[in-house]
């Protein structure tokens, strides 16, 4: 299978082998299957259509987002000694013109788009009349208004492409599908088959940081890992405008990217960074789509982004060698309040805004869940592999202790029912506390059975619990700006006793216990390593559910 295929692989891009996902998806192209790969940040989803490109005949026009993405991918395809090209509007009308005319010769193999371009007509006339390989959607979740980066002109141009009789197949590229974008996808471009790695990558550890002083917390980070590369990713350019000057002041070479910054601000920084000038980049969500640099060890979100697609495709931008990376999400609760503003405030009509409320609301449980992180992020995937922990994120290997909070769990539980199921998390959190807020007794819930029940705790410990419950999925929510807390059928089995709850509590290890423990679990990484490698299976398979602190137990190493 694939010989040709594999040929050139070696022969043009000195690769050895394929990689998973790659052969299926070649496999079904070169049958003329309209095919989608969903991979990992990467994985290597160019060669997916690059090389069915280079082994058919004609031309294989590919659907881009973003000018430098363009750009780079034909560098690195005429660095091969393969006839590539791309037009877009930093080109001159001259410029445009050679290369239209060299186009309609046949004499790229390959030709990088913007959408934009088959508006116009003249563009759809040429593509009629040359020989087609494929046509391929590079970041294909742009098309689909249920993904995180939704370009309406991606999805517009599609009917007009499926009128031309001259396109042998359609190839559309992601690394982020939830099952909406997936079906979306799939209908859009009538794709026959789904090519799905999955998205587990297991070279990245997730933390999750809270209560800490956020600059203060980059700072030591940044002490402690001098000379490593690395982003870190701010919610908005007011942010990042801040966080570069408190780093500069004191010395730090950091580089600076947003969309306030002119085209040649944001190129110098951009090369700066990627040819390691400066190793620390800081910038807004604006940086990154397309950016292949290997050695990014890790990456810092200043705050929480708006969904966990966004955050995915953010934190995965480290670790593309493979080698082992962090990724690192600094949580405090005011982060909530200003997604929910950029959500208000945006154009989406009702519907979307739910929608967004709703990606939200899991983007804050993953700060909450006390399960593992990695397999949090897989499930929202669908991903297969469900339960596991993968002994690597913040939840698998701090040092914690299990406390029993059924009793706390069925208080709040019953607060909620008693308050109709009405009211959102801060509001219930005032009446178990026993809150003289005006507000309570407006709605004359100081009246209720509940009312103070908990008032031993502060409200933020208990607003703290309530987040956790929702996490874990024993409350639920109806989303929207304000939303409120509903009981579900978990619910029910925790206030009839049919289901134990339980919370860890973090114990803060002294640094000499901190450091052995670091070191047996880089012992203990190895070695579960060496064991899944000798059975030829991923860590996570062979040791489910394992932590490394349970491990330690078994492997006094
Ligand atoms: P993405 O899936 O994020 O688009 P890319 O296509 O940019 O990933 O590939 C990421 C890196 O992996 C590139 O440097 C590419 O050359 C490399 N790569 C792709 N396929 C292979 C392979 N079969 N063997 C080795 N390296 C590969
Ligand atoms: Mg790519
Ligand atoms: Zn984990």
């Amino acid at each position: 299978m694939l010989v040709k295929e594999e040929k050139i692989l070696q022969t043009y891009f000195g690769y050895e082998t394929f990689r998973p996902g790659q052969v299926a998806t070649i496999e079904h192209i070169l049958q003329l299957k309209n095919t989608l790969a969903v991979m990992p940040t990467g994985g290597g989803k160019s060669l997916c259509y690059q090389i069915p490109g280079l082994s058919m005949d004609g031309t294989a026009i590919i659907i881009s987002p973003l000018i430098s993405l363009m750009k780079d991918q034909v560098d690195a395809l005429n660095s091969y000694g393969i006839a590539a090209t791309y037009i877009n509007s930093s080109l001159t009308a001259g410029e445009q013109q050679t290369r239209l005319r060299d186009i309609s010769s046949g004499r790229y193999k390959f030709v990088y788009v913007a959408p934009e371009r088959f508006e116009s007509g003249s563009f759809v006339n040429l593509v009629r009349k040359i020989r087609i390989a494929l046509v391929a959607f590079d970041e294909a979740h742009c098309i689909s208004q249920w993904g995180h980066d939704f370009r309406p002109s991606y999805r517009s141009i599609v009917p007009n492409l499926k009128k031309l009789n001259n396109i042998p197949v359609f190839v559309a590229l992601t690394a982020t599908a939830t099952e909406e974008v997936i079906n979306d996808i799939k209908e859009l471009l009538h794709i026959e088959h789904v090519v799905n790695t999955g998205f587990e990558r297991d070279n990245l550890s997730f933390h999750i940081v809270k209560g800490k002083d956020k600059t203060s917390y980059i700072r030591s980070f940044l002490q402690e890992h001098p000379n490593e590369s690395g982003i870190i990713y701010t919610a908005t350019r007011k942010q990042a405008d801040t966080l570069h000057e408190q780093l500069t002041r004191r010395g730090t070479n950091v580089a600076k990217y947003h969309a306030g910054m002119s085209e040649i601000e944001r190129k110098q920084a951009q090369a700066a960074f990627i040819h390691d000038e400066s190793s620390i980049m800081i910038a807004t969500n604006a940086f990154g789509m397309g950016i292949d640099k290997s050695n990014v060890r890790f990456v810092i979100h200043y705050a929480m982004p708006m969904n966990i697609e966004s955050y995915y495709q953010e934190a995965g931008r480290a670790g593309r060698d493979g080698e082992h990376s962090d990724c690192i999400l600094l949580f405090s609760q005011q982060d909530v309040q200003l997604q929910k503003f950029l959500i208000e405030q945006s154009l989406m009509d009702d519907a979307a805004k739910q929608n967004e409320y709703h990606k939200l609301q899991e983007m804050i449980n993953y700060c909450h869940t006390h399960s593992c992180l990695s397999s949090f992020i897989l499930e929202y995937f669908d991903d297969k592999v469900t339960k596991m922990t993968c002994g690597r994120c913040s939840n698998c290997v701090e040092l914690k202790e299990k406390d029993d909070i059924t009793e706390e769990a069925q208080m709040i539980l019953s607060c909620v029912k008693r308050m109709g199921e009405r009211f959102g998390v801060g509001m219930t959190a005032k009446v178990l506390k026993g809150s003289r807020d005006k507000k309570l007794k407006e709605f004359r819930l100081d009246q209720l059975t509940t009312y103070g029940i908990m008032s031993a705790y502060t409200e933020k410990e208990l607003t703290e619990r309530i987040h956790f419950l929702i996490a874990e999925r024993l409350l639920a929510t109806e989303e929207g700006k304000f939303p409120t807390l509903k009981l579900n059928q978990n619910s029910v089995d925790v206030l009839k006793g049919k289901r134990p709850v339980e919370m860890f509590t973090l114990t803060i290890p002294t640094s000499d216990e901190a450091d052995y423990q670091e070191d047996l679990f880089s012992q203990l990484r190895t070695l579960r390593k060496q064991i899944a490698d000798d059975k030829g299976v991923p860590p996570y398979v062979l040791f489910s559910d394992v932590t490394l602190k349970e491990l330690s137990r078994y492997f006094p190493v």
